[in-house]
């Protein structure tokens, strides 16, 4: 006992900072129901914007249907990848560099707010090229991209500049393309604190809450969830694949679709990846995620051994040391695709204050959605530099179906 009092008045106690109190709202009677915004799908999308909406002072619901969902941001990567983004689409390069210059400054609000480390981790990323023309596809890519969107800092390197990045490398690796604004995050903590920063703020979480119906009236819309109702005068529609039935309830267009994605974790290995890949990365605990297909299989979310056989393979090639590592989880997740694979993002113009933001990027985004997409909602506007972004691209075309 007394050597114990004397230990303690002696040694600090290492006290890790306290996070934010992650508040559920189960039971909704008696609460509130009227905000300055609602945000339809909690999400990555959702999330990122109601905690930028709540860190800017907005009373602030978040509504999410819950497990029944299908639910992008459980099933992700973790990449906050610039390299490949906006070949054709210069607006979307843009919107992405600017979102992953912002990701440090949420991950270290979303640091001191909850004390949840998400992870991020942005040393620059790769794409191995296992040929010749691999190679010479990549770097027209590459030149593409900087001709039509200006300098991201890709750069192409040969197999020796790889090798030296890569000490592992296989001998099927001719080369690389190589960005150093692209890097990783832990997804699922960002959402945790995404969800929890909100709630420190002034946002209130509602899960297991299905919208069935949005009624947009004079000076605010309604928003139903079977027999309860909440209103505000701002309404974002982040809903994911559920954005699609929901949308056209206040005049917008959110055609997406999805597009299975497919994921192996290893067990925890040796620092053998220092930079994330697209389809290769080395997580913070040591785990190797790889990954990730890209399936036209409708609402299925199960894996196939043949899928799951072809990322192995091709991830041995570029690091052979994998073919000893033991897989220690498979899953399948949906993406939320729009006709042309870029985002939306649109105001009503039959009922202003209605906003659509949806992309298949959550994680890259995050940055964007937060700190600009957010505030610009706020004050009932979208920039200029989004109106590339508007679904009314696709009236013409595939969106229209
Ligand atoms: C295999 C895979 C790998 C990926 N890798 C990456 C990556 O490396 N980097 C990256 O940036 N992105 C990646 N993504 C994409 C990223 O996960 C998504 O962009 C992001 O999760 C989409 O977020 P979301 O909020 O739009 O949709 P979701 O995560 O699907 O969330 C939508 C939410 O809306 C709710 N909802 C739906 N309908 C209703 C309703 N009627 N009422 C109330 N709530 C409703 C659901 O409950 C759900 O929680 C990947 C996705 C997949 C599938």
């Amino acid at each position: 006992m007394s050597s114990e009092k004397k230990h303690s008045a002696t040694v600090s106690p290492v006290v890790p900072s306290k996070p934010a109190r992650y508040t559920r709202h189960n039971d909704y009677t008696g609460m509130s129901r009227s905000f300055d915004i609602i945000v339809i799908g909690g999400g990555l999308v959702g999330g990122a914007i109601a905690w930028g909406a709540a860190s800017a002072g907005a009373s602030t619901a978040l509504i999410d249907e819950g497990d029944i969902a299908f639910r992008a941001a459980r099933g992700n990567f973790g990449l906050v990848w610039v390299q490949s983004k906006g070949a054709g689409m210069p607006p979307y390069a843009h919107w992405t560099r600017r979102s992953a210059d912002l990701w440090p400054r949420l991950a270290g609000a979303l640091q001191e707010t909850t004390g949840t480390d998400v992870a991020l981790h942005q040393p620059g990323g790769l794409v191995f090229c296992l040929s010749q023309s691999e190679f010479a596809d990549r770097a027209a890519l590459v030149a593409r991209m900087h001709n039509e969107s200006g300098d991201a800092g890709t750069r192409m390197l040969d197999r020796n500049e790889v090798r030296a990045m890569v000490p592992g490398l296989g001998d099927a690796v001719v080369g690389a393309a190589f960005c150093p604004r692209d890097g990783h995050a832990n997804p699922l903590q960002l959402m945790r604190a995404l969800h929890s920063g909100m709630v420190s703020k002034s946002g209130t979480y509602f899960p297991g809450c299905t919208v069935t119906a949005i009624e947009p009236g004079s000076h605010a819309f309604t928003v139903r969830c079977g027999g309860e109702h909440f209103t505000a005068a701002k309404l974002v529609i982040a809903a994911g694949l559920g954005s699609r039935a929901l949308a056209p309830m206040v005049g917008l267009d959110m055609p997406v679709r999805p597009l299975r994605g497919q994921i192996l974790v290893t067990e925890r290995l040796r620092p053998l990846l220092l930079h994330p890949t697209h389809v290769m990365r080395q997580t913070q605990e040591g785990s190797m995620m790889l990954g990730d297909s890209q399936e036209d299989v409708g609402f299925d979310t199960s894996t196939s051994t043949k899928v799951i056989g072809e990322i192995a393979a091709r991830n041995v090639r570029v690091l052979p040391a994998l073919a000893d590592a033991r897989i220690i989880r498979i899953w399948g997740a949906l993406r939320v695709m729009s006709p042309d694979g870029f985002p939306i993002y649109d105001q009503s113009t039959r009922y202003p204050g209605a906003f659509a933001a949806t992309c298949h990027s959550g994680v890259t985004l995050a940055g964007a959605h937060a700190l600009a997409l957010a505030p610009a909602i706020l004050a009932g506007t979208l920039p200029e530099s989004l109106a590339a972004f508007s679904a009314s691209r696709f009236a013409a075309g595939e969106g229209a179906r």
